[in-house]
């Protein structure tokens, strides 16, 4: 818990507690006994092509404010340019195999994003009194500047910040809230069920309804639409799928009844993250407890199903891993 005051866990904490509830108990309960080491490889491709894209996205914005666009070839360009920049940081480069091998399933998917995101700038509403473009990159959510987090109910908080939040114009002449993120699952993301989506989108709701947020539509003089907010997922390895982007209008009603789930979520989070020991926590062995989790050489269940799945020997090499 981030306050006495109130219980707050991130979505990816809800995510992890969905997945696994021992692996959330463990992630928050050190015990100085090292981790089983991980198979970052997917998650640092994933951090370096999402670091890549905020850039592009800050890049966008200040060439269209300034009165300018790229072409094709130099948005895909760019774009890539911003991705090895991210991937050095990270000590990586598209050519080591397992980047490559990563990066290529994502090929598509990253030269569409960088056209659609591009051509995209000029639907942003434009405030009409400052003259500002109104669409945030990787803004740290909150209602009032002193209490981080999106409220979800008094005492119950959650700290997120999209990829995107801004405001488009309609046909109808009002202005609608979008929450766009950029996913590198082997999944599709439908943005209606993706957790993170549904608190930003909450979030966005709230402030429409009553606004506090110091820089989002509190005292803007715009014609905002109350009645659903617009999510979407860019899924980035579906380059050549109709799902390569899913966009949905998820009312207020519906936003209430699944607001209302991640309550009850973080409520029972709370209750096993206080517990002295994991006994509370259900674990659910699956293919993330071999390579995915730092804490195999804690957990008993995960170490039976990595035993009968991979043998006696491949369980040894794991544990003769930890540091
Ligand atoms: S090893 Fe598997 S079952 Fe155990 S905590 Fe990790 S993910 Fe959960």
């Amino acid at each position: 818990m981030a306050s006495t005051d109130y219980i707050s866990y991130s979505p990816s904490a809800v995510d992890t507690f969905g997945n696994c509830e021992t692996r959330f108990w463990f992630d928050n309960h050190a015990d100085g006994s090292g981790v089983t080491p991980t198979d970052d490889t997917a998650a640092s491709v994933s951090r370096a092509t999402h670091d890549a894209l905020m850039d592009y996205h800050g890049q966008l914005e200040a060439l269209h404010v300034a009165g300018h666009s790229i072409d094709d070839e130099t948005a895909i360009k760019r774009l890539n340019q911003l991705l090895d920049r991210h991937l050095q940081e990270q000590n990586m480069s598209r050519f080591d195999d397992p980047v490559a091998r990563r990066l290529s399933s994502a090929s598509n998917g990253l030269h569409r994003a960088a056209l659609l995101m591009r051509d995209g700038m000029k639907d942003w509403s434009i405030d009409p009194d400052s003259g500002q473009l109104l669409v945030w990159a990787e803004a740290p959510l909150y209602h009032e500047s002193e209490v981080a987090g999106v409220e979800l109910k008094p005492g119950f908080r959650s700290r997120t910040r999209p990829d995107i939040v801004g405001i488009r114009s309609s046909d109808d002449g009002t202005h609608r809230v979008l929450v766009r993120d950029y996913k590198a699952r082997g999944s599709v993301v439908y943005p209606r069920f993706d957790t993170g989506i549904i608190v930003r989108s909450w979030w966005a709701m709230s402030e429409i309804m009553s606004p506090k947020c110091d820089w989002f539509v509190k005292d803007r003089s715009l014609a905002l639409d109350d009645t659903s907010i617009d999510v979407e997922t860019v899924n980035l390895q579906f380059g050549a799928d109709t799902e390569f982007t899913v966009s949905a209008a998820v009312t207020l009603k519906a936003l209430v009844s699944e607001r209302d789930r991640i309550v009850d979520t973080l409520q029972e989070m709370h209750e096993i993250d206080a517990a002295d020991t994991a006994d509370r926590a259900v674990p659910t062995p699956s293919g993330l407890c071999r390579n995915h989790c730092p804490h195999l050489h804690r957990c008993f269940a995960g170490q039976q199903h990595i035993q009968k799945r991979f043998g006696v020997a491949a369980l040894h090499q794991r544990l003769s891993e930890v540091v």
